[in-house]
């Protein structure tokens, strides 16, 4: 267990943040409170075009969470049952579980070592007559190499499904995660760059056949008031996290650029450690780091160690998808897909988020460094 002194190191600190814009944020509350509208109004509806201007889209639809946004965009663009659609196998189990709830599929493909994202080279053979969709993920906040994705998805007829729970901000050739492929998933889980004070999510297109769908579908199918085409869900955002939301998307911007200081002192002070390789910024974007992801061979040990000295590092994800325990039933073998894998093993991700102090970087970068040459 880390032990918890005044010199520790926490993996972020809400209460920081919530110090930062106290004020700002309870007057958005107290205007909520006074209207005693709490479901899909005026703040969700700002929300929406605030998201969809940022985000460099036409459209924007709130939902419940990243998880409903993923599971009513992939059920809008008609995966049933029997269906199959492509996942990286190295990611958040929703990625996944969002398909095999719908009944259909999910394929696991395998990620590219130095990005942790999927890899398009090793797409073709997945595909069958079953195929619909692929969800790229913007994992820890970095883009997916999403040019040769498309590609593949248009030869094949799949449609694209970003997975930008982890990227609001990012951006691949100039064009924001979420905007890239016909529609992009956003979650406002409380630990996310951009994070609620509770569930909620955020569903970007361009479409506007698939904007229609969705926002009947967050709301049991209702195309006019009670009158229902077709089956959907209770899937809406709420006012008190859309109030939150706008006050904290006004400073994301400011906050991803401390993130990414912080990578670059990380980064600058890891560069020539044995043992220990830094994340890789790809050529084709801006990264946000959402996590801040190292490689270490002996990477429980050095958690250990870690905190030992005060300081949370943390694994985002131990076991690849393909190997989770509700996909028994697929039959992978462990070795099938070496470099998710490989990142389940070796990952580590250390502290950061805007409110660290350029101390507490250095404190973290040494201690890495010391326990790695333990
Ligand atoms: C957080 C996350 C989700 C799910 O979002 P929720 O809002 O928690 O439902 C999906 N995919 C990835 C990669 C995530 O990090």
């Amino acid at each position: 267990m880390p032990t918890h002194t005044a010199n520790s190191i926490p993996p972020l600190d809400l209460r920081a943040q919530y110090g930062s814009i106290r004020e700002e944020i309870q007057t958005a509350l107290q205007s909520v409170l006074e209207s005693q509208i709490f479901i899909l109004g005026a703040q969700v509806h700002a929300l929406e075009e605030e998201l969809a201007a940022y985000c460099g889209t036409r459209f924007a639809i709130g939902v419940a969470s990243g998880t409903d946004a993923l599971l009513l965009a992939l059920y809008a663009w008609g995966v049933r049952p029997e269906d199959e659609v492509i996942v990286p196998a190295f990611s958040y189990i929703a990625t996944a579980d969002v398909v095999s709830l719908l009944g259909a599929k999910p394929v696991f493909a395998d990620i590219e070592a130095a990005t942790f994202t999927l890899d398009p080279g090793k797409l073709e053979r997945l595909v069958t007559k079953r195929t619909r969709a692929i969800i790229p993920v913007h994992i820890y906040g970095q883009t997916a190499n999403m040019e040769p994705l498309l590609q593949f998805a248009r030869q094949h007829k799949l449609q694209v499904i970003e997975d930008a729970a982890q990227a609001i901000g990012a951006t691949y050739r100039g064009k924001r995660a979420g905007s890239i492929g016909e529609v992009g998933c956003l979650s406002f889980y409380p630990t996310k760059n951009l994070g609620g004070y509770g569930d909620g999510g955020m569903i970007l297109t361009n479409s506007s056949e698939m904007h229609e769908k969705l926002r009947a579908l967050r709301m049991h199918g209702e195309t006019r008031k009670y009158v229902s085409a077709e089956q959907g869900w209770n899937s809406r955002l709420d006012e008190i996290q859309a109030a939150v939301l706008r006050v904290k998307l006004r400073h994301l911007e400011a906050w991803n650029s401390i993130r990414r200081a912080h990578a670059k002192s990380y980064t600058e002070a890891l560069a020539n450690v044995r043992g220990v390789t830094p994340p890789k910024v790809a050529e084709w974007g801006d990264h946000v780091f959402h996590q801040y992801t190292v490689r270490v061979p002996r990477r429980d040990e050095v958690q250990r160690a870690l905190a030992n000295d005060g300081i949370a590092a943390t694994v985002y994800y131990p076991v690849p998808l393909h190997l989770q325990p509700i996909y028994t039933h697929l039959g992978h073998a462990s070795g099938s897909l070496p470099e998710a894998e490989r990142a389940a093993a070796e990952c580590l991700s250390l502290p950061i988020y805007p409110e660290m102090s350029s101390e507490q970087v250095s404190r973290v970068a040494e201690a890495l460094v010391h326990a790695t040459q333990l």
